[in-house]
């Protein structure tokens, strides 16, 4: 099982790698269409993929990517990562991923060492392999290799994971609960939520076979990302498994993979 990230880390690790940013990349015209051949694009009509362009055009400008551990960030980099982050914000805009400016990549897994205090205030030192990570009001990680392997409609997709958290993030700390549209009941949201965690905790405590990644189980916020990987990637997946949890990230991302892919 990979070790998707976290998002409970300080800045000290990071500082030294931001030796000046590179300035915003351009979008990558033959990497894009390349991309949206992906299964994760499938079934998004002229509109939608105008938009998308849109939106992943507004990330590049937004953003400053810069490559570490020996890799450098080219456009055609960039833009595949701004075409799989777009894809969320497609029908809510782009105002949840503003506030922050760095995306740094790393050419595979990259160790994480820092320190992380649990819900008792007990600061722990941690050492473990990340694909990614994002940071509250902070830079994002990812690793360049996680990013290849997403949009196969396998369920897997670094950018998609840590950019649901910076979603998650914009009204306090990840905690699985991003700010809510009007209309969306924090009530039911909490309920269908809660209930497919527990769920998911249990099979996997009892060492069953999950079809969702165990991963998911370590955090709330964890089970959020997780689930919006599957939601874009293998929808018809995660509304099996957990349909009231599908319907509330169909409120939430305002969009229906499901119904596009058939
Ligand atoms: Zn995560």
């Amino acid at each position: 099982m990979r070790g998707r990230d976290a998002k409970h880390i300080p800045l000290a690790l990071l500082a030294s790698l931001f030796g000046g940013g590179k300035g915003s990349h351009a979008l990558d015209e033959a990497t894009w269409q390349a991309v949206m051949g992906l299964p994760l694009f499938d079934g998004l009509d002229a509109a939608e993929r105008k938009r998308l362009h849109e939106l992943a055009t507004q990330l590049l400008a937004d953003k400053a990517f810069s490559g570490a551990g020996g890799i450098e960030v080219d456009d055609g980099m960039a833009t595949a990562i701004a075409a799989f982050a777009a894809l969320p914000v497609l029908n809510i805009g782009y105002e949840g991923y503003e506030g922050w400016r760095e995306i740094v990549v790393y050419p595979g897994e990259f160790i994480y060492e820092g320190e992380h205090m649990d819900e008792d205030g007990i600061v722990h030192h941690v050492r473990d392999v990340r694909s990614g990570e994002a940071m509250q009001g902070g830079p994002m990680v990812l690793s360049w290799e996680d990013v290849e392997h997403s949009g196969q409609g396998e369920g897997f997709n670094v950018v998609i994971h840590e950019f649901a958290h910076k979603l998650d993030m914009m009204n306090g700390d990840a905690n699985g609960r991003p700010p809510l549209h009007t209309g969306m009941i924090p009530e039911d949201w909490a309920r269908d939520f809660q209930a497919a965690y527990d769920d998911l905790c249990r099979r996997v405590d009892i060492n069953g076979a999950t079809v969702i990644d165990p991963y998911a189980t370590e955090s709330p916020a964890e089970f959020f990302a997780v689930l919006s990987e599957y939601f874009f990637e293998v929808p018809d997946l995660l509304q099996q498994a957990y349909p009231a949890v599908y319907e509330q990230l169909v409120r939430f991302y305002r969009q229906n993979p499901r119904a596009r892919l058939h």
